[in-house]
């Protein structure tokens, strides 16, 4: 796989193609498409672009927080090919200097000292010999030494037949079986960590992940789809969801509700990203294969919500701190720092996992203030410094049902080789089809890999 998108090879064959859903994947698929001359229309439900890339701004029109896609890491070259070609700057998510915080047992202490976090839990004398960089190498990544030695991100041999037994159990379930005390476990997963996911993909994650190289771009995150959406030459057809797709030997065709009414647009092929959360709503003729039928009724995504504050100052900063938080509750807090900022700030609670069930059942007053209250805990006074808050739950968004659709143990190995591709005229792709799961990356690339399958094959 190459470490830049390519563009697409003239075929000379022009088609009609119709593209459900305008995120990321959407997008670069009608991007690259109508690169080579085809004739490209995007269906898309919602009233906006740019799908889990969805920046909320405040009542001066500024970016408070992101809702969805929140950093992009240095390494996901692709994403940032796109950033780049649209001319977008990017700006770091980390204020430089400044002490991020762990929150644990009700404690706060500084997530950039080993000595510190070892302190707040009570960890066995082996594992207090070890001192906290010990047991993230012995434990996290060794795994990623393996990984990376075996040559295999980026090519068919994901994933490796010979690292299977690192996709058996949670990383949680695996650590313990490897004897790590709960103390420790509690320690290396911190914050919005997605518990069920294996040590494998654990290890694919942090294999590209470098806490400095995180960036969101300038004016908010959701500049990039609406840069791309602005350089396409066909329609983009918003508040139009997809009811019903039909193929036929010569043709596609797709039933959706537009300004109140059902019609059906007719195509050559159509690339499908409507989330696999989503997807079993949409009714298929010829049914769908037995084997994404099953995928379908087996992904699970997880459920994220976040409430974020504008707040007037950064008061945390005279206290050094950088306004990140990393919780023991599942929950992270963020405070990313664009320059229309000035002198205001933001926290954002960031909470994965079961308390988001709690969140979720709360009126939207309610939620703001339960929201606030851990952040209280973390940041004393927080409140006082409230300028405007704006919160988003995933799971209830009928357009996404979840934030992103993560492998569990064994997942990966079972779905190898059929979670994108086509069937017929219908291209599936998405962030859920991609190697790079739950990230932009995951989104651009499986866009690009079905545009490219639709140019090629010719439908
Ligand atoms: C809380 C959260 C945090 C994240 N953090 C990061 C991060 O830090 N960094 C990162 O890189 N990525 C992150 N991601 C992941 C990233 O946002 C996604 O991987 C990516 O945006 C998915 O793009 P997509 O095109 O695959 O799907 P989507 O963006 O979901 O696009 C699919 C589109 O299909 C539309 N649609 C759905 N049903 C229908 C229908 N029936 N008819 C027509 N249209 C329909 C939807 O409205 C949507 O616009 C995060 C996501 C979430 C939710």
């Amino acid at each position: 796989m190459s470490a830049k998108p390519q563009r697409l090879r003239q075929t000379g064959k022009r088609q009609k193609i119709l593209v459900a859903g305008a995120g990321m994947s959407g997008l670069v698929a009608a991007l690259e498409l109508e690169h080579v001359g085809h004739d490209v229309t995007i269906i898309e439900a919602r009233d906006r672009v740019g799908g889990r890339v969805h920046t909320q701004r405040g009542s001066d029109g500024t970016p408070i927080a992101e809702a969805g896609a929140g950093r992009i890491p240095r390494s996901h070259h692709w994403t940032l090919d796109y950033i780049g070609r649209m001319g977008l700057a990017l700006h770091p998510l980390y204020p430089p200097k400044l002490t991020n915080l762990a929150f644990i047992n009700g404690q706060r202490c500084s997530l950039d000292s080993g000595a510190e976090l070892a302190q707040a839990v009570a960890l066995p004398e082996n594992e207090r010999a070890l001192g906290y960089p010990g047991i993230v190498k012995t434990y996290l990544l060794d795994n990623v030494d393996r990984l990376l030695a075996a040559g295999v991100i980026d090519t068919p041999a994901w994933p490796p037949e010979q690292l299977a037994d690192l996709d058996r159990l949670s990383a949680p379930d695996y650590l313990a079986e490897r004897g790590l005390s709960q103390a420790a476990i509690k320690l290396l997963t911190l914050g919005a960590f997605p518990t069920a996911i294996s040590p494998l993909m654990l290890s694919r994650v942090l294999a590209h992940y470098d806490r400095d190289g995180l960036s969101i771009i300038e004016d908010g995150n959701d500049s990039l789809p609406k840069a791309i959406a602005a350089r396409l030459r066909g329609d983009i057809l918003l508040g139009t969801p997809v009811l019903a797709v039909s193929q036929f030997s010569d043709r596609v065709e797709v039933t959706v509700v537009r300004e109140g009414r059902t019609t059906t647009m007719t195509a050559d092929a159509l690339i499908c990203t409507i989330p696999y959360s989503v997807l079993p709503t949409v009714t298929f003729e010829p049914l769908l294969s037995p084997a994404r039928r099953q995928i379908l009724a087996e992904m699970r995504y997880v459920k994220v919500a976040k409430v974020a504050f504008r707040m007037r100052s950064r008061f945390w900063e005279a206290d050094h701190l950088s306004g990140f938080a990393q919780l023991d509750t599942g929950a992270e807090i963020w405070s990313p720092q664009w320059p229309s900022n000035g002198h205001r700030g933001v926290l954002q609670l960031y909470q994965q996992g079961d308390r988001v069930t709690e969140m979720d059942a709360l009126s939207e007053p309610d939620r703001m203030r339960w929201a606030i209250e851990k952040i209280e805990e973390v940041f004393p006074g927080a409140e006082r410094h409230v300028e405007e808050c704006v919160s988003y739950s995933w799971q209830l968004d009928p357009w996404a049902r979840g934030a992103y659709g993560i492998p569990y143990p064994g997942d990966l190995f079972k779905w190898k080789g059929r979670l994108a591709g086509h069937e017929g005229r219908i291209h599936f792709a998405g962030e859920h089809t991609s190697e790079y799961p739950a990230w932009i990356e995951g989104a651009v690339r499986s866009g690009h890999s079905a545009a490219s399958e639709v140019n090629e094959t010719g439908s």
